[in-house]
């Protein structure tokens, strides 16, 4: 697919014809339309060496929010295959518009909540959850997934947090926690200006 030029994306990146942008994930966020939900560029570019993408590979992004860890994945080869599952019909039309922007149209968008949504989906190699974390989501995907499947998951609260503490366990995996500041403005001078930390989970199931 043609990348669209005209797409505020593009010219946010004053990309043109012939301008190419990398293909380390990790972009910048600017690269995508965002109402605000998003997953950071630093935090994304690990999530996305965490899914580990390989060529042919289907990712389901759960809390598709904007579309980034879905078009990355997307980005890593033409062969891969992913879909994003998003209720709000917004941010669902955004998720289209950003995997247009980025030439990535084959991106499925369903329009709908997890785990109802994932049944009439072909299934995984991959999921990522970053919106929709619950005790069931978790029970349904340990059940209804096939060992192998690589599960990643962000979590910012300390329920979610306490979540996925538990969960590691029992089956194992990796817990990583995510600190990230960047330098800004301070007055005349400039101070680290903290994220969020991020607690990220993954496991082989
Ligand atoms: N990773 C995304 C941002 C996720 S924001 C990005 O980089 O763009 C979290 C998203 O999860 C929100 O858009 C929210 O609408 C969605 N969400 C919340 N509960 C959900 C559920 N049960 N199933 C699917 N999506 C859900």
């Amino acid at each position: 697919t043609e990348v669209d030029f005209a797409h505020p994306v593009c010219a946010a990146l004053e990309l043109s014809e012939g301008a190419a942008l990398p293909l380390t994930p990790g972009l910048p966020d600017a690269a995508f339309e965002t109402d605000g939900q998003i997953t950071k560029s630093p935090i994304r570019a690990l999530t996305l060496a965490a899914l580990a993408p390989r060529a042919g590979e289907r990712l389901w992004d759960i809390g598709g929010g904007s579309g980034s860890v879905a078009i990355e994945w997307l980005r890593a080869h033409p062969a891969c295959d992913a879909v994003s599952f998003e209720p709000r019909p917004d941010r669902a039309a955004r998720i289209r518009a950003n995997a247009l922007a980025h030439g990535v149209d084959r991106l499925r968008v369903i329009e709908g909540r997890a785990p109802e949504a994932l049944k009439a989906v072909p299934p995984p190699d991959a999921v990522f959850i970053g919106g929709g974390l619950s005790q069931d989501l978790l029970e349904v995907l340990r059940l209804t997934l096939s060992p192998g499947t690589r599960l990643v998951t962000n979590a910012v609260t300390l329920e979610s947090e306490a979540l996925l503490a538990a969960w590691q366990e029992t089956l194992g995996g990796e817990l990583l926690r995510i600190e990230v500041a960047r330098a800004a403005p301070l007055g005349r001078k400039r101070g680290w200006k903290s994220a969020y930390p991020v607690v990220q989970w993954s496991v082989v199931l």
